[in-house]
């Protein structure tokens, strides 16, 4: 295999009580030849063959899974601009000009992907959201005021608010919060199976499940060998693989952390449905953000490992300790688990993608939509690589290409 062989998550993810089966999907049967093959049909490769069809592509999509059931699966899907980074720690890191440069792009890319799905009329429970930052153990009060006035200084209004009025507005116990707004919550396996129908629409033919065994490329054709033993001649691929990461990307800078999440039943108290979007600056962080029919997602505890027994193993001690911090801040909420399952996550230390063309492989492109923001950054991972194949300028190109030895 040319991409890491990984369990993405474990346990009963929210989604997978309800997935769609309804895609038109194919097994291969016969070599093919096409503009462009996508690698992995989760939220980024959806996305991607949404646009490349829009540009008039003639687009292959191959997934080793049913598309969708890799760690689109498992994600709260929150729909955040606000990197994992704050400005306060990624100026220091990539300075002034391209810290800001990043953190505009990630708002520019929730608001092209909200509208985006309303122009496509993809009904995934897309929902305009309120989001509040919480003071932790990364961020103290100062930080976060430090914080607002930096995102104030390059046009992403944020305000800060106090004790009093968190528990007023919200029934929320924490020290102070910056609140942001246009932030959106959506339901993921819905809003990535509606970028695929999409795509299919125009013509994309949806091959799983099928794996990619092996890939070579010329300055003009990439070949693409599948586990099924056909062929596939493009013009281009494009790895859309997730956590799987292709391997001749294995030496980027990130790493593959564990996490934990949990959806709480239907909360008695309808008002609860309106709470914003809830993240700590914090290590290990909680994240909280409701569902239109009323459950109360939450999760967090993140850990510095990959291995699937030993992340596994801790579900027992993870979920009580995101109830009890759950708690804590929301008293009022019932906070059983209903819904609980702990996944592969992948982290850049900057919080930003990695998006390009990969080193050494002519005509392939690869999108690691990694960190918090995941698919925040597929839509980014979306826009840029239909500029790079249609042979436009893409200006933050420089932001998120990987690295060259
Ligand atoms: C618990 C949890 C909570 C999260 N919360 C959020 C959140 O609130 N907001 C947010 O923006 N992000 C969040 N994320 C991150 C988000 O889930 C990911 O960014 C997103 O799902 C990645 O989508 P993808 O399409 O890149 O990867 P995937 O959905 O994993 O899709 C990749 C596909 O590639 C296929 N594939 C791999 N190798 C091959 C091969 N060799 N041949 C064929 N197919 C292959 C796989 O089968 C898979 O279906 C969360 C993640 C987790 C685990």
């Amino acid at each position: 295999m040319i991409t890491a062989e990984k369990e993405l998550h474990f346990g009963n993810p929210l989604w997978s009580s309800h997935p769609s089966r309804n895609l038109p999907v194919d097994v291969i049967r016969k070599d093919l030849r096409t503009d462009v093959v996508i690698i992995g049909a989760g939220i980024s490769g959806s996305m991607i063959a949404e646009e490349l069809t829009d540009a008039g592509l003639k687009v292959v999509i191959l997934d080793k899974r049913y598309p969708g059931h890799g760690s689109t699966m498992a994600t709260t899907a929150l729909l955040q601009f606000e990197i994992d980074q704050p400005l306060v720690r990624l100026i220091p890191l990539l300075g002034y000009e391209k810290a800001a440069r990043a953190w505009r792009r990630a708002k520019l890319c929730t608001e092209s992907l909200a509208v985006r799905i309303q122009m496509l009329g993809i009904s995934c429970g897309l929902h305009l959201q309120q989001s509040l930052y919480l003071n932790g153990n990364k961020l103290s009060v100062d930080e976060l005021r430090k914080e607002m006035e930096l995102r104030n200084q390059i046009g992403l209004q944020s305000e800060f608010i106090k004790r009093k009025k968190l528990f007023d507005e919200y029934g929320l116990h924490a020290a102070a919060a910056l609140r942001s707004y246009h932030s959106y919550s959506a339901h993921p396996y819905r809003l990535s199976n509606g970028f695929l129908l999409k795509a299919l629409e125009r013509g994309a033919a949806v091959y799983s499940p099928v794996a990619v065994s092996d890939i070579s490329s010329s300055p003009r054709r990439v070949y693409i060998q599948t586990s099924y033993g056909f062929n596939i001649t493009a013009r281009y691929a494009v790895f859309a693989t997730g956590y799987e990461v292709p391997e001749y990307l294995s030496d980027q800078p990130f790493k593959i952390y564990s996490t934990w999440a949990m959806a709480t039943p239907k909360q008695a108290d309808s008002s609860l449905k309106r709470l914003p979007l809830i993240w700590e600056a914090a290590d290990p962080y909680l994240y909280i953000r409701p569902t239109p029919d009323g459950r109360i997602i939450c999760g967090g505890e993140d850990e510095e490992f990959s291995n699937e027994e030993r992340r596994n193993a801790l579900n027992t001690s993870k979920l009580p300790a995101i109830q009890r911090k759950l708690s804590k801040l929301l008293p009022q909420i019932d906070t059983s688990a209903e819904f609980a399952w702990s996944g592969a996550f992948g982290v850049t230390s900057s919080g930003l993608p990695l998006i390009g063309d990969v080193p050494g492989l002519d005509n392939c492109f690869a999108v690691m939509a990694f960190g918090g923001n995941g698919i925040t950054w597929s839509r980014m991972g979306a826009e840029m690589i239909r500029n790079l194949i249609t042979g436009k300028e893409e200006i933050d190109e420089d932001l998120v290409r990987f690295h060259r030895k």
